[in-house]
This record gives C-alpha cells, sequence and structure tokens, in this order.
C-alpha cells in the first residue's frame, strides 16, 4: 500500500512518514522543490526503496498531482498536511486563506479524479484552529470538544490579523472538505480531520539551525533567555509523535472514516518551563522562572482529546516529555547553527 502525504518537508509530515515507513508502508510525498525532496529523502536512508516524492509546485492545482497518483503501487490513503503555516504575512487571501481552502479541495478533486477505486480515505490534517473561537477569550468553565467550530467567515478572515485569519484557513479549509466529501459520495473514498492544537515536540532528524523555525517550534525557543513566561495563547498542545499516532490510526482504524479528532492536552507556557527546568540542566538558568504555581491555577478553556484516546487507541505523551525532547533539540540546533 502506498500513503501519499502533502508537505512531505514538514515538522508534521516528517513523523506520519516515520511512523508509515516504520509499519511498512510505501509514501509518496509531495513537496514543492527538488531541494525539499532532497532533504525528506536524506531523513530516512534505512527506508529508500519505500519512499519517493512527486513535485506539486502549486497545491491548488488539480493536475499538478496527476504523476503523484498514476505512478504504482497504487495510492490507499491520502493524508493532507500542506498548508500556510505562517503569521508574518502580508496578504491574508493569497498567503493563507486560499491556499489553505483552494488546497483543500484540490487534494480531494485530485484523488477522486487520478485515484478513484484506489484511495479509500483521506486524512486532513486540520487544527484546534478550527475548533476554537478565539472571540470568546481563555472561556473557563468550557471544554473544547469535537462538536466546536471556529465561527470566523472569509470576509471576517481578510480583515483579521494573521493569527485569527491562519485559524480561519484551517477552518475553512476543513469545512470546505466534509462539503465536498458530502456532495461527492461517488468519490468512493471516505474523510478523517485530526485537529491539534499548538504541535511540539523533536523533528525527525533533529532541527537544522534554530535561526529558522517552524512556528510552534519557534514559540518554546523565544522562551531561551526570555526575561518573562509568555501568557497563554491557545491552552492545548499535542506532542507530534502523538499525533502522527493519531493520523495513522485515523487510516487504520474502519470507524474513524466520517470522523474529526481533536488530538490534543492541556498547555500552558509555566508548566513548559517548569519541565524545562527541571528536566534539562542546561536549561535552568536559561528558561524564566515565572510563577511555578501560575500554570497550575490559570483559568482557561479544557481541550477535550478524549475521543481520539477512546477511539483511536492514543495514549498521549505527558508535557513533561514533550518538552524536554523539544528543549533538548534546540539545545542541539544552538550548537549546529
Ligand atoms: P511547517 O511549516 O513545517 O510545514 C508547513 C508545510 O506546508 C510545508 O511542507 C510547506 O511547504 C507547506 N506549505 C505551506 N504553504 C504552502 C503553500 N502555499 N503551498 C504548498 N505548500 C505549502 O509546519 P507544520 O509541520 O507545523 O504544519 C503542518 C500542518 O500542520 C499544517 O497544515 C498546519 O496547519 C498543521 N498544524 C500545525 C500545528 C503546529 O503547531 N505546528 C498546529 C495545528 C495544525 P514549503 O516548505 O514548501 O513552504
Amino acid at each position: 500500500q502506498t500513503l501519499l502525504v502533502t508537505g512531505a518537508n514538514s515538522f508534521v509530515a516528517g513523523h506520519i512518514i516515520k511512523l508509515a515507513l516504520e509499519k511498512g508502508y510505501n509514501v509518496r510525498g509531495t513537496v514543492r522543490t527538488e531541494a525539499a525532496a532532497e532533504k525528506t529523502k536524506a531523513l530516512f536512508p534505512q527506508h529508500s526503496s519505500q519512499l519517493s516524492f512527486t513535485i506539486v509546485p502549486d497545491i491548488t492545482k488539480v493536475e499538478n498531482y496527476e504523476s503523484a497518483f498514476s505512478a504504482s503501487p497504487a495510492v490507499t490513503g491520502v493524508f493532507h498536511v500542506a498548508s500556510p503555516f505562517v503569521f508574518d504575512v502580508e496578504d491574508n487571501a493569497k498567503d493563507l486563506l486560499d491556499p489553505a481552502i483552494q488546497g483543500a479541495v484540490a487534494i480531494l478533486e485530485a484523488a477522486k479524479k487520478y485515484g478513484a477505486g484506489k484511495v479509500r480515505r483521506v486524512i486532513n490534517t486540520s487544527s484546534f484552529a478550527a475548533i476554537i473561537d478565539i472571540a470568546q477569550g481563555h472561556r473557563p468553565g468550557y471544554t473544547y470538544t469535537e462538536a466546536d467550530w471556529n465561527p470566523m467567515t472569509y470576509d471576517e478572515a481578510l480583515k483579521a490579523d494573521s493569527v485569527k485569519a491562519y485559524c480561519a484557513s484551517k477552518g475553512l479549509a476543513e469545512k470546505a472538505m466534509w462539503d465536498w466529501v458530502a456532495e461527492h459520495e461517488e468519490a468512493g473514498f471516505d474523510l478523517a480531520s485530526i485537529s491539534p492544537p499548538w504541535v511540539f515536540g523533536p523533528h525527525v532528524g533533529g532541527v537544522e539551525t534554530v535561526k529558522k523555525l517552524n512556528e510552534s517550534t519557534a514559540l518554546l525557543y523565544k522562551m531561551f533567555d526570555a526575561e518573562k513566561v509568555p501568557a497563554t495563547d491557545f491552552a492545548g498542545f499535542a506532542d507530534v509523535r502523538d499525533l502522527a499516532f493519531a493520523q495513522l490510526a485515523a487510516f487504520e482504524v474502519p470507524e474513524a472514516g466520517g470522523q474529526r479528532f481533536l488530538v490534543g492536552q492541556h498547555f500552558d507556557y509555566q508548566s513548559a518551563v517548569d519541565a524545562g527546568r527541571e528536566l534539562v540542566p542546561e536549561l535552568k538558568s536559561r528558561l524564566p522562572e515565572g510563577n511555578p504555581s501560575y500554570g497550575k491555577i490559570e483559568e482557561t478553556y479544557v481541550v477535550d482529546g478524549s475521543k481520539a484516546s477512546k477511539l483511536l487507541g492514543l495514549k498521549y505523551t505527558s508535557l513533561e516529555e514533550s518538552m524536554k525532547d523539544s528543549f533538548i533539540e534546540l539545545l542541539e540546533g544552538e550548537k549546529r547553527a
């Protein structure tokens, strides 16, 4: 069986690919450039015969996926990971909303057009951003589940700040996918969607440099030598290895078809620095102390990731372990760059 993974060079896809290869699947990754394909291939030297790449320069163009689906062995599962995840943007439509939404629909169209009869399921990497109603703030006493949707519209997102626009891009892209599968039963595959809050944990192969990090890892690195512990922005996280486990399980577990999963647990920066200062001796003097009880008393919404445990068999990695591994790879990255 071959699994197609879009955005194969990303932090998140790295772990999906790693787990899929270890489980014996063939993986075909899509990336925008030859250089990204080479770099990603180099991460999996023991699995080179199972791993191939297709260059998809524009994820919004259905025809760009033709060769990705037509190569053999046939693609049976699609993991859609590619989506703009940047906050430094000039134009919310061009840089965030349009590629996310049109890219999400294009991969479904391509799976139908070029993978008909072979593709069984598409697994979308959505986000807690697609679930949270940011206007409600920290919302003490509220529990977010898969029943919740980010209510921001496309028009509202055009004028919003980039964090809100990114969140809307994930919600609108996921909605577009559910609408598409509802209208295309003849496509012969179903959809599962996974929504993690901040994704932390180590990168496959480590971080190349701390000078250019993906958005979520950059948040942890910003705390090195900082004076203050940041206030909570989003009160949830998923370890990247848990996310990959949930993604593969969402492909393999029959009942996961047609389901959304919130894969996440509580997060706050105080708990992150507490864990780093305690578990990584080199960081004791480099992470701000803050107020070690703050994380425990701060009132925020609850992120309920229990459906993924029940249906997908996910056992969550602790915040302490995830932070320890994240911080250690950042220290190693510092030595490299
Ligand atoms: P990365 O920045 O590592 O990966 C983003 C990926 O998307 C890259 O492969 C990138 O390709 C691709 N991409 C971005 N914009 C475009 C575009 N316009 N056209 C084609 N490809 C594009 O971040 P993550 O690994 O963290 O993100 C992967 C996925 O996980 C995204 O869908 C993101 O929304 C989701 N997610 C991440 C969370 C996190 O905290 N990390 C939280 C929740 C969801 P290129 O390298 O060529 O730019």
